[in-house]
């Protein structure tokens, strides 16, 4: 199979365990089509991948477009987070602009099952203010996104991000430094240990930080969950799979 006059060079936006996955099915499917993985450049450990990285934002839609003519992009898989909007919109936006083909990967949203207390809330700020004064909250939104909280000192926040936030948080907070756990005694233990009383994530899907979602309705804590940005109306595929799949038909129909 060659891809290379096809998808002469792929641009994978990158910052999710399915870009990862994404990245080495990539290489070793169409070893000859060019390859790049972008990242934001969020957190200081990135992956070793058998592919080219760049990192760092491109400078908005028009820093992208620039790239993409310059780099000869012919295919951009948009597989960022489902919170990273604007990257995504910029990705359309350019992509649309300069008629390049994007797909993106969009992991379905997690659903709530028989035991679970879902509060769905529009905003980060709207999350902020469901909680009573005296609270003990668990929040996993990320570093970035954390600040939001901030005016909140009437409650005890326990924080979970993987590299630290920009401004300290409020005296009386924990910040505990790492990934999300896959094993849910594990994220059961965290919340009892703590005494949390309400749980508040974002509606990310997939499987790496699910456990959270499965130890709250274990212990029949209330979770507030942060509603999904919108995203634009590109074509998608719902995992690295059905991404795949989508590349290897489009591929043998064009060569027909
Ligand atoms: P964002 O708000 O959509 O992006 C902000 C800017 O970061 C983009 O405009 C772009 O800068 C740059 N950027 C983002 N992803 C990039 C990539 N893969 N390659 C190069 N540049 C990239 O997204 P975010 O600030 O990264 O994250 C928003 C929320 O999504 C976070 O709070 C976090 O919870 C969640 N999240 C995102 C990612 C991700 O894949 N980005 C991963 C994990 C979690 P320019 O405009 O300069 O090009």
């Amino acid at each position: 199979m060659d891809l290379t006059a096809e998808y002469g060079h792929i641009l994978l936006l990158a910052g999710t365990f399915e870009a990862r996955v994404l990245a080495g099915k990539l290489a070793d499917t169409f070893p000859d089509t060019r390859l790049t993985v972008s990242f934001a450049g969020a957190v200081s450990d990135l992956p070793e991948l058998n592919a080219p990285m760049r990192v760092g934002g491109f400078g908005g839609v028009k820093g992208l477009q620039s790239y993409l003519a310059s780099e000869k992009v012919t295919l951009i898989l948009d597989a960022t987070h489902p919170y990273a909007a604007q990257m995504s919109w910029n990705a359309f936006t350019a992509a649309s602009h300069l008629k390049v083909r994007l797909i993106r990967l969009d992991r379905p949203h997690w659903k709530p099952q028989t035991g679970d207390t879902w509060q769905s809330v529009a905003s980060l700020e709207e999350a902020s203010r469901t909680f009573p004064r005296g609270a003990r909250v668990f929040l996993s939104v990320g570093r970035k996104d954390v600040a939001a909280f901030y005016r909140r000192t009437d409650v005890f926040v326990l924080a979970r991000m993987i590299e630290p936030p920009t401004l300290p948080p409020p005296a009386g907070w924990q910040v505990l430094l790492s990934r999300p756990p896959k094993d849910v005694f594990r994220e059961v233990q965290l919340l009892r240990d703590n005494e949390i009383t309400h749980v508040v994530s974002k509606n990310s899907g997939g499987a790496s930080s699910y456990a959270k979602i499965e130890a709250a309705r274990t212990l029949g804590l209330p979770v507030i969950m942060i509603d999904r940005p919108s995203l634009p109306a590109s074509e998608t595929a719902a995992s690295s799979e059905a991404l795949m799949d989508l590349l290897a038909r489009t591929f043998t129909q064009a060569g027909r």
